[in-house]
Formats: structure tokens, sequence, C-alpha cells
């Protein structure tokens, strides 16, 4: 059995048996791994808080075939407070589902842990508002993940995309002019000018800026609706976490 030590955000915590707990974290370097916790649950001595959900910490494990057993944990750095509000919470708990989803045991995504911790750190202290961060984490995240939109080139005649009006399409990935969204129709729309320059910013700037910039009105709300179904279409498929953010936060739109 050899001893391994790692950097690592824990994603998920499932409690089993009468005292202990498998974890999900995603590595530094973006590998997912899964940490079993022996008795972690017995009593006070044992537990060791640096191995609970949102926590990034340096991990002490015990490797044999690939799985891990917990030894140690030390803090880097607690994200606690994002479980002490239950929207943060909730739409932590997507932002690490899909995270999940996106990730692997045997392949590095050093870029996915950095915009995760990045989020968690704009959620923390309600830094920066939840929506966009959520928006701007599906965006990157998915251009990380090898499902980046094409905004340079018409996804109809090929030709360089220019000036604005750019109109949009999440199921071809691309944008496209004006005059070719109208003639194949499809599900392009023109994306208000703001919101472009929005999704060109998530995409292309270094990621410590991801989630500081600002929009507001009907630009923000099509950036943010666009960058859910984006996910949604691409990948094929819904998250439990996602529809229990949603049933959260529907009453607070309901008042608009
Ligand atoms: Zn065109």
């Amino acid at each position: 059995m050899a001893e391994v030590k790692l950097r690592a955000l824990v994603l998920r915590e499932v409690d089993f048996g009468d005292y202990d707990r498998y974890l999900t974290a995603l590595s530094e370097g973006g590998r997912k791994i899964e940490i079993l916790c022996k008795g972690v649950r017995r009593g006070a001595k044992q537990q060791i808080p640096a191995a609970r959900q949102f926590c990034f910490s340096e991990f002490v494990l015990f490797e044999r075939g690939g799985r891990y057993t917990l030894r140690e944990a030390d803090f880097v750095h607690s994200f606690w407070d994002l479980t002490q509000d239950i929207e943060a919470y909730a739409l932590a708990c997507y932002l690490a589902e899909l995270a999940a989803a996106l990730t692997a045991e045997d392949e590095d995504s050093p870029a996915v842990c950095r915009l995760l911790l990045l989020a968690f750190r704009a959620l923390s202290g309600k830094k920066r508002e939840g929506a966009l961060v959520k928006a701007s984490f599906e965006w990157r995240l998915m251009a990380e993940s090898g499902y980046a939109p094409d905004l340079a080139v018409c996804g109809v005649c090929g030709r360089a995309v220019g000036q604005p009006p750019v109109c949009f399409s999440v199921r071809a990935g691309t944008a496209a002019d004006e005059a070719c969204a109208r003639r194949i129709g499809g599900d392009y729309t023109r994306l208000a000018d703001s919101a472009l320059r929005a999704l060109m910013h998530v995409l292309t700037c270094e990621p410590g800026k991801v989630y500081a910039f600002a929009l507001t009105g009907p630009a923000r709300a099509q950036f943010c609706a666009l960058a859910e179904q984006y996910v949604l279409y691409h990948l094929g498929r819904g998250f439990d976490s996602l529809q229990f953010y949603q049933s959260i936060i529907k009453p607070i739109g309901a008042k608009k």
C-alpha cells in the first residue's frame, strides 16, 4: 500500500455504514478521485474536519489499485460558508456535479479544478452574483472540456463573423451573421451586444478573471439562459442538483 499526498477539493460526501464516509474529490490536477474515510463518524476524536464537502485540503492517502483511503487531511481553504446559505449551497452542489461529470479518474484537467475553486471563491461571502458565476462557469467549463462554442466564424457560410449583430445557435455551437441566421432559421438567436462581449470575455480571458465582469438586464438573462441550455444540450443529460437549485431560485424569479 503506497502513501500518496495530494491537494484536492471535495465535491461530494456520502455517509455509509455506521461510521464511514465516501468522498468524491477533484485533485488539483483535475483528476476525479474517490476517497474512503473509515471511522470518521465514530466520535469527535476520529473526525477529520478538512475531509468534508467543499474543503480544499492537503490529503495524505493510502493508495492500492487506484483506490484511496484517508489517512489525514489539513485545510488549504474551507468553503464551509457555502453550506450555510441554501441558495449558495444548491449552486455549489450543481457546479461540483457538473465538474464531476466533465472529469475522469484517469485524465488530468487542471483548468477544471482551478475554475471551480475560483467559482467557489466568487460565491463565498457573496462576492459575485450567483447567476453570473453559474453561467460563466458553465461556458468556460464547456470550452475547457472540448465543447468550446465557435464565435469567430459563421457556422453557415464559413466567413469570419465581424461586427454585431451576431447570432448564436446552442445546437450548432456556432455564431452566424444575421443574414445567414435569418436564412437558415433553426435555433439561431441574436445575441445582445453586451452578452456577446461577456461571452467573449469568459471564453478567452485568463482563468483568474472569468468571474470578474458585470452584466445586467435582458443581456444578462440571455447570457445565463444560453449557458444552461448549452450545457444540457451538449452533454445530453440533466442534473438533479440543477433541478434543486432551480426549485430554490424560482420564487425569487417569479417576483419580476
Ligand atoms: Zn454566414
